[in-house]
């Protein structure tokens, strides 16, 4: 059943959807991981991950294009790797056919270990090296190229060996950013793809095309989080126009598929999804109509708005304290999985949501309170001053929206273990049923990780003549 597309009218409009499916299931799944033990006070941190609402968001998406695409356009959604990557969740989405876009050498590994097939595999990465080239154009990858340099290593590459690898071009339409610099990447002096209002740019563009048949993608990335939506479709519309250009002056339809890139933004405000695919979708078939005739194949590259809502940290309340009349929870999730958060509180808010010592939601007057993370430095907040039902000792503090980004990506300040990481869907009898996507990582493994094995690496170094 897909809410979605079914146009349920949540607080934000007739395409987006209130999310009282989700939290329910959300609800429902903290209860049931503190019963079943994953989380308590031996383990007091979880990622949970909403299998439903995967499955959910992945069926929004293909319905999405499809009701804007002309019949029998060949349209490949590639999840984009480093938003959740996570060998079970690439496997589940390839299962809902999503493919992957990958970026380093590393999430290539894992789209494979999950099966993607190479047809169904982009990557776009700014700092490709001759192995991971040659690698990908053996494979058959699609590979997005990102500046004159390494085009040079393609033409190499393409005169010793053919390949069946689909190559295109990034460039950067240069329109301008959104509400959070880091993750703009269409800004005059964003450091991806071929700046194309530079002098020259898109000449050189033009001929690179003319001159090597194989060329036959244009790839464009606007941003991440925070670009509005028109931004977006405009930098939609720019990629659009120039494969028209380049088409119109060779005479051949050469570029044959774009590759629109992802950075559907996140509604981190509410449980409601917002804005949803169909939206974005309709107004690019208003911006850009001639994208969806049928002339073109499509690539599309979310990631976030994929797997955002579908995530879950919960984290128990291991003290409970007051500094200068503000109260403050003192939590196991901080720094380590809320890394954006911790460091740019501004750009990244996080809800907390209240659960009890048995995972029911708690409720109470709110109360403006702190809840902190673990680490040793004072910034280390998942959310400040926030209003919530005052956090006790042994309560769970639930970070909202954490699916994409967050504790896929761990950050290993303090040595801080790895959480384990749950995929949950409701057991069909009231409970919920559990599989491990990630195992918590050990002490162990964190020793092994740092060098344990080279303990007495340095005391044996000596510089011949000293002591
Ligand atoms: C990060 C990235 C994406 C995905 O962006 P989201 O905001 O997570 O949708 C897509 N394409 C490229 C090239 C990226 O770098």
């Amino acid at each position: 059943m897909n809410d979605e597309i079914q146009g349920h009218t949540g607080d934000t409009g007739p395409v987006g959807e209130s999310g009282a499916e989700r939290t329910a299931r959300r609800d429902q799944a903290v209860r049931a991981a503190v019963e079943q033990g994953l989380l308590g006070p031996d383990s007091p941190i979880v990622a949970l991950l909403d299998v439903t609402g995967i499955r959910e968001s992945a069926a929004a998406l293909r319905a999405a294009f499809d009701e804007v695409t002309a019949p029998g356009t060949p349209v490949l959604h590639a999840f984009a790797v480093k938003a959740s990557p996570l060998v079970p969740v690439l496997r589940l989405l390839r299962e809902e056919g999503i493919g992957a876009e990958v970026a380093s050498p590393g999430e290539l590994a894992l789209a494979r270990a999950a099966g993607v097939r190479p047809e169904r595999t982009v990557l776009d990465a700014p700092a490709k090296t001759p192995a991971e080239l040659r690698e990908a154009l053996a494979l058959g990858i699609a590979v997005n190229v990102d500046n004159p340099q390494e085009l040079e290593r393609v033409d190499g590459l393409m005169r010793s060996a053919s390949s069946r690898s689909p190559l295109g071009m990034r460039v950067n339409p240069q329109i301008g950013g959104g509400s959070i610099a880091a993750l703009s990447t269409a800004t005059a002096t964003s450091k991806f793809g071929v700046a194309l209002r530079d002098e020259g740019a898109r000449e050189w563009v033009v001929r690179a095309f003319a001159e090597r048949p194989w060329l036959t993608r244009l790839h464009a990335h606007t941003g991440s989080q925070g670009i509005p939506l028109e931004l977006l479709a405009r930098g939609v519309a720019e990629t659009y126009a120039l494969a028209e250009e380049i088409n119109a002056r060779l005479g051949r339809r050469q570029i044959d598929t774009l590759d629109i890139g992802g950075g559907l933004g996140v509604n981190f405000g509410s449980d409601a999804t917002s804005p949803a695919y169909a939206e974005y979708a309709r107004l690019l078939r208003e911006t850009v109509p001639g994208l969806f005739d049928g002339r073109y194949g499509l690539v599309t590259e979310f990631g976030r708005s994929m797997l955002a809502k579908q995530g879950t940290v919960v984290a128990r309340v291991e003290y409970a304290k007051s500094a200068g009349g503000r109260p403050i929870a003192v939590t196991h999730a901080g720094v380590q999985v809320a890394t954006r958060t911790v460091y740019a509180p501004q750009s990244w808010p996080l809800r907390i949501a209240a659960y009890d010592g048995k995972g029911r939601p708690k409720s109470g007057p709110a109360v403006v309170q702190d809840v902190a993370g673990p680490a040793c430095f004072a910034g280390d907040l998942l959310a400040e001053g926030q209003a919530l039902p005052l956090l006790e000792q042994g309560d769970h503090a639930a970070a909202l929206d954490t699916g994409a980004y967050y504790f896929a990506a761990h950050y290993a300040y303090n040595s801080l273990a790895r959480p384990g990481i749950y995929g949950f869907v409701p057991d069909g009898s009231g409970g919920v049923a559990f599989a491990t996507v990630r195992r918590p990582q050990t002490t162990a493994e964190i020793v092994a990780e740092s060098g344990g094995a080279h303990a007495a690496a340095l005391t044996t170094l000596r510089e011949p003549g000293r002591r």
